[in-house]
């Protein structure tokens, strides 16, 4: 089969790759109909996410249909099933997926041991997403292997295309999930961090949640556009305007009650030499992570206010303001999205018309156009913010 395959930092190719197999009694094999390029697969494209060997199957977001199962397969999936695949892979019977902690899953990383060097405790596998997280082939492919089927496949029984269900696979319930840690209560004032797929889909859900203003800050105008006209939020252009000044004026001096950090280890900086510092530091391995989206969310939120981390970090950063932190009485919550828990309340807002997740999707290209649909959305060019392929 064709598959999107990681070769070097920077370098993807679609290559010929042999066809995936059962090989355990819950896994189904299920043909791709359709695929998402992800902000996360930008990190590992750049190689901030150690432990990518060449070849790796990349792509954590797709849907299709079940084509092979294995014995052990319960909860009534058969052939031919319509299905949509959450990224974290996840057993659900140990203890964390007991406790709805699906991207926790304490079965599904073969290489926990890895992980464990690295961050003390394994989270979950993923798919195509390191060799630290399990070394799983990914589905920007036309065929991929999903273990524990029964937990791990959503089965779509309406005649919903694939654009308004695909997202349930990963950034629906990603920005759902930001904007659930944040507790939202009436009257709440939420700051968003990022205008791309999850920071769209955060603040959407905010609103969802209650909140009663949501401000959205980017330095793309066409992504800031795109939350204003489709989410409802209030925009800063952080180029353009000082965010800590702004946010204090637009919440009379307090601060945002909840902030979400939907940027990540690749934030930029509007200051070139602040910008420098962190990727100076990021180059030569003495932080891995550029958290300047972090920072300033510290800094901006109220006190005793909520910051949800949901952009993704792979190790250390530098220079936390953990004196802030600590003494304003904030909390931080944090996570690789726990997808199966929210995917069937997540269908039936959709299925009731409270969100339609396919207003993010502004290209759509054949699984050959794979590379060039990663060179769109890492550079921001043609208005990118939402790449959908189709294998
Ligand atoms: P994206 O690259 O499309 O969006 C990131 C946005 O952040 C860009 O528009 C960029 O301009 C903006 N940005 C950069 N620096 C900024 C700054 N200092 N202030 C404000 N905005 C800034 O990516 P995406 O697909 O929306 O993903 C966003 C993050 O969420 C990534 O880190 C991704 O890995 C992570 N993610 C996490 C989970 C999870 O389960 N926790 C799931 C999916 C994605
Ligand atoms: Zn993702
Ligand atoms: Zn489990």
């Amino acid at each position: 089969m064709k598959a999107n395959c990681w070769i070097a930092p920077n370098n993807v190719a679609v290559e010929e790759v042999p066809d995936p197999q059962i090989l355990n009694a819950r896994d189904a094999i299920v043909r791709i109909t359709s695929s998402a390029i992800c902000g996360s697969d930008l990190h590992l494209l750049q190689g901030y996410i150690p432990a990518m060997r060449k070849g790796d199957v990349l792509g954590h977001e797709f849907m299709g249909e079940v084509v092979e199962l294995g014995h052990g397969v319960q909860d009534g999936l058969r052939i031919g099933d319509r299905v949509v695949v959450p990224f974290p892979i996840a057993c659900g019977n140990c203890n964390s997926c007991e406790r709805g902690l699906y991207s926790l899953c304490e079965n599904s990383n073969p290489n926990a041991a890895i992980a464990e060097l690295a961050m003390g405790h394994s989270p979950a596998g993923i798919f195509g997403y390191s060799h630290l997280m399990g070394g799983y082939a990914g589905g920007q492919a036309q065929y991929a292997r999903v273990p524990f089927a029964d937990v791990g496949a959503l089965k779509i029984e309406d005649d919903l295309p694939d654009e308004k269900v695909l997202f349930l696979s990963d950034v629906l319930p990603t920005g759902y999930m930001a904007a659930e840690m944040c507790d939202i209560t009436r009257g709440d004032i939420v700051a968003v961090w990022g205008a791309g797929p999850v920071g769209q889909f955060a603040a959407a859900s905010a609103y969802l949640l209650g909140a009663e203003r949501v401000i959205v800050i980017d330095r793309f105008a066409y992504r800031l556009r795109m939350a204003r006209e489709k989410t409802g939020a209030e925009t800063i252009n952080y180029e353009e305007t000082d965010v800590m000044d702004a946010l204090r004026e637009m919440t009379a001096g307090r601060g945002p009650d909840a902030c979400i950090d939907a940027v990540g280890m690749e934030a930029h900086h509007a200051s070139p030499a602040l910008h420098a510092y962190d990727k100076g530091k990021q180059a030569v391995k003495s932080e891995t992570d550029r958290p300047h989206a972090l920072r300033e969310a510290v800094l901006s939120c109220r006190n005793g206010g909520t910051i949800s981390a949901i952009g993704a970090y792979g190790g250390f950063i530098d220079k936390f303001p953990m004196g802030s932190f600590m003494n304003r009485s904030l909390t931080m919550r944090s996570g690789q999205c726990h997808v199966q828990r929210y995917m069937r309340p997540l269908l039936e807002r959709i299925r009731k018309g409270e969100i339609d997740p396919s207003f993010i999707i502004t290209h759509t290209m054949r699984l050959d156009d794979t590379p060039h649909g990663y060179d769109i959305f890492k550079n921001k060019q043609e208005d990118c913010v939402k790449v959908v392929l189709k294998p």
